[in-house]
């Protein structure tokens, strides 16, 4: 490991500073779960590591008019137990809940999951399914940018380099709203899902007819994505078989999955198809509930 200075700031003005003045240079460290394998394996060799460990004020869940407003330091356990978030938005709960092991979930954090930006990760493809959007600051200014335009390709996004993720802004869900996060993984209950798919689905109660719907797949491209083609399908129709299966065809079409120790393309793509049928139908019963 090459030798870097540590910075400890005790003030987001003192973090963006330091950014300002050695953003190329530097790495934020939140967490720490994925910066410092990525140390370790030479992946990136900073000359200044900024710990967000005395931070105060980025580690609550507030709510903002019709939100709620995660902190970037909020970790995957205190998602996981939060009573508002299980009262308000209980996916989000179910989906931190289905990260690595408890060890893991006590350290990672909501902002470093997003700016680490594995397309296998799980809950970029809930908070994405949510319509989310993230708060960017730098010693410039704010910029909030929807999740949908953060993530560029594996392992980027369009953080710059003197830009510290503050936030996540998740809109509460309309009434008669079902959403559904599932993970697929056929190896240990703890590893990197080989599929994951996020399905949320609001329908008009009388009728039982979609009136809007939200799709996102985890681990089948360079990024989490979204099939609009597949939510166009389903506007303004009533849940049946035939059209789960029409969902699961466009949606397999729109993957791009690469094979790995996961799985082969083939397969991830063809489980992208199941999970995605399986998906909506329990959102849809969310729904009607
Ligand atoms: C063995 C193992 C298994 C895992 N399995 C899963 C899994 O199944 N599903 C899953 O979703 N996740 C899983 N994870 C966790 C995930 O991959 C990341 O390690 C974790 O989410 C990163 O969060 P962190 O707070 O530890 O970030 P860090 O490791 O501290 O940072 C990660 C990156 O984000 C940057 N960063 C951090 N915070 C900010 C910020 N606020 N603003 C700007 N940049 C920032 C850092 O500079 C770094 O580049 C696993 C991790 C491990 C080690």
């Amino acid at each position: 490991m090459r030798a870097f200075e540590y910075r400890e700031p005790d003030t987001l003005e003192e973090v963006l500073a330091l950014l300002h003045d050695h953003g190329e240079d530097a790495k934020i460290i939140a967490g720490g779960t994925a910066l410092v394998i990525m140390l370790n394996q030479r992946l990136i060799m900073p000359s200044y590591l900024i710990s967000l460990r005395k931070l105060s004020g980025l580690n609550s869940v507030d709510s903002v008019d019709g939100a709620l407003q995660l902190g970037a330091l909020v970790t995957h356990r205190d998602m996981e137990t939060s009573p508002v978030i299980r009262d308000q938005i209980p996916v989000l709960a179910e989906t931190y809940r289905q990260v690595a092991t408890l060890r893991i979930r006590n350290m990672a954090t909501v902002g470093g999951t997003l700016a680490h930006a594995d397309p296998s990760q799980d809950s970029p493809v809930t908070l994405m399914a949510l319509d989310a959007r993230v708060g960017l600051t730098s010693s410039g200014g704010s910029r909030e940018v929807a999740l949908d335009e953060f993530f560029t390709d594996y392992y980027e996004t369009v953080l710059q380099p003197d830009e510290l993720l503050t936030h996540v802004q998740v809109p509460l869900p309309k009434p008669h709203t079902g959403s559904i996060y599932l993970k697929f993984l056929p190896r240990t209950e703890d590893d990197y899902a080989t599929v994951g798919v996020a399905a949320s689905v609001e329908i008009e109660p009388s009728s039982q007819l979609c009136r809007e719907c939200r799709i996102v797949m985890g681990g089948v491209a360079s990024t989490p994505l979204r099939v609009k083609e597949a939510e166009a399908l389903l506007s303004g129709q009533k849940l049946a078989p035939e059209l789960l299966h029409k969902a699961a065809s466009v949606v397999q079409e729109h993957t791009d999955p690469i094979s790995d120790s996961r799985g082969s393309a083939d397969y991830k793509r063809e489980m992208a198809g199941v999970c995605v049928r399986r998906a909506l139908e329990q959102a849809w019963q969310r729904a009607l509930a």
